[in-house]
């Protein structure tokens, strides 16, 4: 199992990573602790040393949608 290397200083991760629903467990599954790690645009901004962007965007570059941050 991958993990990405910025998982301890990703905003997006520490703010949501205490959800619990299938559509979030699926995202960090996938992205955070799977195999499109290198596909995440937040991913990609760290390794290109962009410090400043919102912990609401999501791996696909899009703001968390506000019907999405209602699921646990
Ligand atoms: S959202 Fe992207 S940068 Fe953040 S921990 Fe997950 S894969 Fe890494």
């Amino acid at each position: 199992m991958e993990r990405c290397e910025f998982i301890e200083q990703c905003g997006f991760y520490q703010r949501f990573a205490t959800k619990n629903s299938a559509a979030w467990r699926g995202l960090f599954d996938s992205y955070c602790c799977g195999r499109l790690v290198r596909y995440c645009e937040r991913y990609r901004l760290y390794r290109s040393e962009t410090v400043s962007f919102s912990d609401d965007m999501m791996p696909n570059g899009r703001n968390v949608p506000s019907a999405f941050k209602l699921l646990l």
